[in-house]
């Protein structure tokens, strides 16, 4: 068949731009500190639910509705205020395809989460980037003066990751009082972290979108479940965009349980916190740099050998991010904290990882 094919169809010009973005998953058997997920498990509540799952009810479409009111109820906000998304990357992805058009600007610290780039890069939309300083502390003053006319869409991680840092809900409010034509979007994937939120914000400020995720605290990451929540005004032109059935009906069943198990998800979130804590302590006693974090990573200065670092830490069962490509992160790895006893061996690893570098770089 191949001689009758002439020239294969070429897709937009736009597309044929994009850079491949390909996350390192693959032989992840060992310690994933490498994804920022939840590091052991979802709620027992949730495994429940799994098991009620019928093999009937996988015949019929999913309906979104019942459980975007339950969540919505959860937020305190109007149903009309929140839509459910196939994790918040389809999240970001729908609102950019809604709102990004010719000339318009996207807005952004840098570093922080790659997909915004990745999904602005599929539209017609410039994406101004500002770069935080060496302290990777939120570039408040120098966002401010990159608004323009043509700004459309604000993009905040908060936290914000690779870094950890995060902006105050006073600089957000500012943010999004001096771009009222824009829409400030506050990611708040990992703000069970850092226990901070703007959401109560959610209709008071008409250009406010905040998104959370489930695949963090809430151990939900393979299920791909977010959402955004909104004024209606911009909610309305968000569902035009957004497919009815993007959020498959086994991940609808898991939300309710996953929502009310608040014992659960306040021990995970407890035992972040306190491993946290223990494992910047063994990142000072071993003379790493390291930045300060609202969230449950922590981005590391390994220098130079920061691909080798991650090599024998997965050598030793470990899984860590190297996010040295990541603007003004030469050589910085980011490491994913989760329970007391993983951390307790992930710093067993560290040790010995950096004693052997430390070895190498003696014996040079
Ligand atoms: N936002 C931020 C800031 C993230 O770090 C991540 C996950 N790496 C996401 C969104 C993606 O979340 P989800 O799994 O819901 O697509």
């Amino acid at each position: 068949m191949a001689e009758f094919i002439v020239t294969a169809p070429k897709p937009r010009a736009r597309v044929q731009a994009m850079k491949e973005y390909h996350p390192p998953l693959g032989c992840r058997d060992a310690l994933r500190l490498d994804f920022n997920e939840n590091t052991l498990e979802c709620s027992p509540k949730v495994r429940e639910a799994l098991a009620q799952i019928s093999a009937g009810s996988l015949t019929r479409y999913p309906e979104r509705e019942p459980v975007e009111a339950i969540v919505a109820a959860h937020l305190d906000l109007k149903p009309e205020q929140v839509a459910l998304t196939n994790g918040v990357d389809e999240a970001i992805h729908v609102l950019f395809e809604a709102f990004l058009d010719t000339g318009d600007e996207l807005l952004l610290p840098v570093p922080t989460y790659t997909m915004y780039e990745v999904y602005a890069s599929a539209t017609d939309a410039r994406v101004v980037a500002v770069q935080a300083a060496d302290n990777l502390e939120f570039p408040f003053d120098r966002l401010i003066a990159a608004i323009t006319p043509q700004t459309k869409i604000i993009a905040i991680a908060n936290p914000n990751s690779p870094s950890g840092s995060a902006a105050t809900r006073a600089q957000l409010l500012d943010l999004a009082l001096r771009a009222p034509h824009a829409v400030l979007l506050v990611d708040e994937a990992y703000y069970h972290f850092h226990g901070e939120t703007v959401m109560d914000l959610v209709g008071k400020v008409s250009n406010l979108i905040v998104a959370r995720t489930f695949s963090k605290a809430y151990g939900l990451a393979g299920l791909r479940l977010g959402l955004l929540a909104g004024p209606i005004e911009l909610m309305r032109w968000i569902r035009r965009v957004l497919s009815p059935y993007s959020v498959n009906s086994v991940a609808l069943a898991c939300l309710p349980p996953a929502l009310n198990d608040t014992t659960y998800l306040n021990w995970y979130v407890s035992e972040v916190l306190a491993s946290r804590t223990d494992f910047e302590a063994a990142l000072d006693t071993a003379r790493i740099r390291r930045w300060p974090s609202r969230a449950n990573f922590i981005l590391v200065d390994i220098g130079a050998r920061h691909a080798e670092f991650v090599r024998l830490m997965r050598n030793a069962g470990v899984l860590v991010r190297d996010r040295s490509s990541d603007p003004g992160c030469d050589g910085r790895v980011r490491i994913t904290v989760g329970t007391r006893g993983q951390m307790q061996h992930a710093a067993v690893a560290l040790n010995s990882t950096i004693a052997a570098l430390r070895a190498g770089d003696k014996a040079q």
